[in-house]
């Protein structure tokens, strides 16, 4: 006899996005399962850069990070560890007089929503941060802003889930997800039969299939961003870096190692990711044109995940137009780890509410409009060259 589950809400993924809305629903009293193929946050979640960064986001999600900024101030108390968050600031710089105007732009935008940013011209900024190539035209620093150390953070989400009475099971892979007595009904590949009068789907760069159980189609592109390590290093990296346009992200860690990502990867098959020589290559070469000191550091480690990206870089949260009771989460186009905690609060209160603090319309599963196929991550080409910045 397979084991048979019921509970109120079965969230397919243990990510930062499925663990923290299982948290979320747990403090609302509902009974959850959280269904993780590997270990909660051994994926995207737990491998990705920890940049902690509210600038830079599309307008739409900035109420999100926002949001979420809260929660990373008191993350001891919402998780029960701090997860290494250091508010470094974040500094977005410019390589261009043209670029700068966008940060401008982008300042005067933010500060509407809340989000104040200090505006610095080259020599303003070289002042401050003497290592800093002569190149640069400027940047845009939000002095709240920071890292964390994903690693930490993704599997805690997970556990306060647990702690907070969510059964988490992992090393279940969701085989078959359909309608079912109770709503929904899910079978995982050793047996396990789960059934649920709600349906989360958090399953990052492995979410389409599910969705296309279901009818939902989107143009979802899967990616491996990939980092880089260097050995430790004197002072080099001020705070946490990003670059207007994308293309380099840049931190130093508090023993010394600079941790740089901007490249991709690619794809062994659908479940393994590695770094490329040509990404690293392009990452290298763009991190020495930022910060000239970097050019004799040594490489020690690189590593990439596997990450769900959307055309227009918003992700995908809401109800499905076909499936009522299915909540779709995913397609965080580089940048779901800063705003992981305030998407489970989103989640949870469509879920118990019917309606959120935000309005989704642009995340909207259907905005898209007709989507024949979801990628088959089995043939998913290498890339290069990476335009998002986290
Ligand atoms: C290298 C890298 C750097 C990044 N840097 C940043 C950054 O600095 N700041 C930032 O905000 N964001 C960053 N991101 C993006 C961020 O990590 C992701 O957007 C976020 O972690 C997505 O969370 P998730 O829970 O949706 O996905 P995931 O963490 O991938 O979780 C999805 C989970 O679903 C599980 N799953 C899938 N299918 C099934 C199934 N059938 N049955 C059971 N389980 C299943 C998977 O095993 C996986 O654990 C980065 C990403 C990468 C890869």
């Amino acid at each position: 006899m397979p084991n048979m589950i019921e509970v109120d809400v079965a969230i397919i993924g243990g990510g930062i996005i499925g663990a923290s809305t299982a948290l979320e629903l747990r403090r609302r009293g509902l009974s959850v399962a959280l269904i993780e193929r590997d270990f909660c946050g051994a994926r995207a979640s737990g491998v990705n850069y920890g940049g902690i960064r509210r600038q830079g986001r599309p307008l739409s999600q900035l109420p999100l990070a926002m949001r979420a900024h809260d929660i990373w101030l008191n993350l001891e108390s919402h998780i029960g560890i701090d997860g290494e968050f250091i508010q470094t600031g974040h500094l977005k710089l410019a390589r261009t007089e043209a670029d700068m105007v966008k940060l401008e732009h982008y300042a005067a935008t933010g500060a509407d929503n809340g989000l104040t940013l200090e505006l610095l011209d080259g020599p303003a900024l070289r002042r401050l941060y003497p290592g800093l190539a002569p190149t640069i035209a400027g940047g845009s620093f939000s002095p709240d802003d920071g890292h964390a150390n994903p690693r930490l953070v993704a599997p805690a989400f997970a556990r306060a889930a647990a702690r907070a009475g969510a059964l988490v099971l992992e090393q279940r892979e969701v085989v078959w997800a359909g309608s079912g007595p109770r709503g929904f009904l899910l079978r995982c590949h050793e047996g396990t039969e789960v059934h649920a009068a709600r349906l989360v789907n958090a399953a990052g760069a492995w979410a389409t299939s599910i969705a296309g159980q279901f009818g939902d189609h989107v143009p979802m592109q899967v990616l491996c961003p990939t980092m880089i390590v260097t050995e430790p290093l004197p002072d080099i990296i001020p705070v946490n870096i990003g670059m207007e346009g994308g293309g380099i992200y840049l931190r130093q860690a508090v023993r010394g190692n600079c941790v740089i990502g901007g490249g991709r990867g690619y794809l062994v098959d659908a479940l393994r990711s590695r770094p490329g020589v040509s990404g690293i290559e392009a990452t290298t070469k763009r991190a020495v044109e930022i910060f000239p000191a970097l050019r004799q550091a040594q490489i020690i480690r690189s590593w990439s995940g596997i990450e769900a990206f959307m055309p227009d870089k918003n992700p995908v949260i809401g109800q499905s137009p076909k499936a009522k009771g299915l909540f779709h989460a995913f397609g965080f186009s580089g940048g779901g780890f800063q705003i992981g905690p305030a998407v489970g609060i989103l989640l949870s209160e469509l879920i118990v509410d019917g309606r959120s603090f935000l309005p989704v319309e642009a995340f909207a599963v259907d905005r898209f409009g007709h989507s024949p196929a979801e990628p088959d991550l089995d043939k998913v080409p290498a890339a290069t060259e990476s335009r998002e910045g986290a």
